[in-house]
């Protein structure tokens, strides 16, 4: 469920008018819904209640600060993957001990940011992280709360592109390998063991491979529990998948309790990291057409817009599916095929292929929906295209929580060369 809807035949956000944003603000614009934002939340956080939990939004799927300090009002706490993602973090408030930091590379001066910071617990990926971690907290006169992120070798049955957990996947230790790690980290005097955890994927549309996640994460705490090794936190990672066509996700309610079934008797705080699924259909990519063509000799018809494959990656990436819909509301009218493009110069530059689309004029606004989520946080300025606008919008009225980059900003730190 979310909060863009037709009223009157003008698509609205909450109750405001798309075309009047567009009017304001000019296109393209990433557009959120903050009701739908905290219901989201609201709605993952209730299939929880009265379990021990922390709820940390994936902060690389939305990373606006406003949308950040949103959740983390909610109590919502952060998975960081970067340094600059924990910047984010705490400049929009959200508190140090519901930081949860993952990722493969993270580097020294990552490592020593986030300690200073206080961070809840490193999720740990490999065994020379474990002793550069060690290293900087000993340099730091600290000790560093720390999972190990475990490849439990499931198949998410997901885009092989955001497959996370199967043995050939760069990411975790494999459970084979993880008890000697656990024991190494023992040792170590600036090492305190807390937790262990998973992330199998995203995009997943089925509770099953969570739920064999699970298992072998369970098994493997009672193999450490048998070396006196006793665990805090159990993180789950992220990876519920969302609607976009016609995808049937199962409902955070329904994967909370196959989780709390699997989690009984378990003494443990659970730890969660979702992404997508809390910001995906709370926001729209809003583009306005600048051309129709026809190109002789094929009977294919292209809309060009002016977003682009640099504002919204997931349809040249991952072939990803977004519906797209006009902002003004058409009469069931006759549709055709129509690629909707860019204007980049990629023939995979595209936002929808051989789409049913209602016949548009040059001028008129489209919304790209279910961009809420690796919408923005995943654009470039490629063929120097200024980053777009983020809006977000609150019953009726709206606020720009990320300017429209200018010229200025494509070579700012650029000089040129006195070399040569
Ligand atoms: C990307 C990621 C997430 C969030 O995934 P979603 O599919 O957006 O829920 C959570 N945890 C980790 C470690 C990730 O890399």
């Amino acid at each position: 469920m979310n909060h863009f809807t037709y009223q009157n035949g003008e698509l609205c956000c909450e109750d405001v008018r798309i075309k009047d944003i567009a009017a304001q603000v000019g296109t393209p614009f990433y557009l959120y819904s903050s009701a739908t934002l905290r219901r989201h939340f609201t709605a993952f956080e209730s299939g929880f209640a009265g379990m021990a939990h922390q709820t940390c939004f994936a902060v690389k799927a939305c990373s606006n600060i406003a949308i950040l300090n949103l959740f983390a009002k909610l109590g919502g706490g952060a998975d960081i993957v970067s340094g600059g993602e924990l910047f984010r973090a705490l400049k929009a408030g959200v508190e140090p001990q519901r930081i949860i930091y993952s990722g493969v590379g993270k580097s020294r001066r990552e490592l020593a940011e986030a300690l200073q910071a206080g961070i809840l617990m490193f999720n740990v990926e490999s065994p020379q992280e474990l002793d550069r971690l060690n290293e900087v907290a000993a340099e730091l006169k600290t000790r560093a709360r720390i999972a190990f992120r475990i490849n439990p070798d499931v198949d998410p049955k997901t885009h092989a592109y955001i497959s996370t957990g199967l043995a050939k996947n760069k990411f975790g230790i494999p459970v084979t390998e993880a008890l000697q790690e656990y024991l190494r980290a023992k040792t170590m005097a600036h090492i305190e063991i807390v937790g262990v955890s998973c992330h199998i994927g995203s995009q997943l549309t089925q509770i099953e491979p969570f739920i064999e996640a699970l298992r072998k994460v369970k098994a493997f705490i009672a193999k450490l529990n048998q070396e006196g090794i006793q665990i805090k936190y159990v993180d789950m990672g992220g990876g519920i998948g969302i609607p976009y066509d016609d995808e049937q996700p199962p409902h955070p309610i329904d994967y909370a309790a196959a989780v709390r079934a699997e989690l009984a008797g378990m003494d443990c705080t659970l730890i969660l990291e979702p992404g997508r699924v809390l910001v995906g259909n709370a926001g729209i990519l809003v583009t306005e057409v600048q051309y129709t063509k026809r190109n002789s000799g094929s009977e294919k018809r292209f809309i060009v817009v002016d977003a682009a494959m640099n504002d919204l990656a997931r349809p040249s990436l991952y072939g990803a599916f977004h519906e797209i819909l006009p902002v003004r509301e058409t009469a069931a009218a006759e549709k055709q095929q129509a690629d909707v493009v860019g204007p980049i110069c990629e023939s995979g530059d595209f936002l929808a292929k051989d789409r049913l689309m209602p016949e548009v004029q040059a001028g008129e606004l489209l919304a790209v929906m279910s961009s809420g989520a690796y919408g923005f946080s995943m654009s470039s300025t490629y063929n120097s295209r200024p980053r777009v606008a983020e809006v977000l919008v609150s019953g009726s009225s709206f606020e720009v929580i990320r300017q429209r980059e200018c010229y200025d900003d494509l070579v700012r730190g650029e000089a040129v060369s006195g070399l040569c």
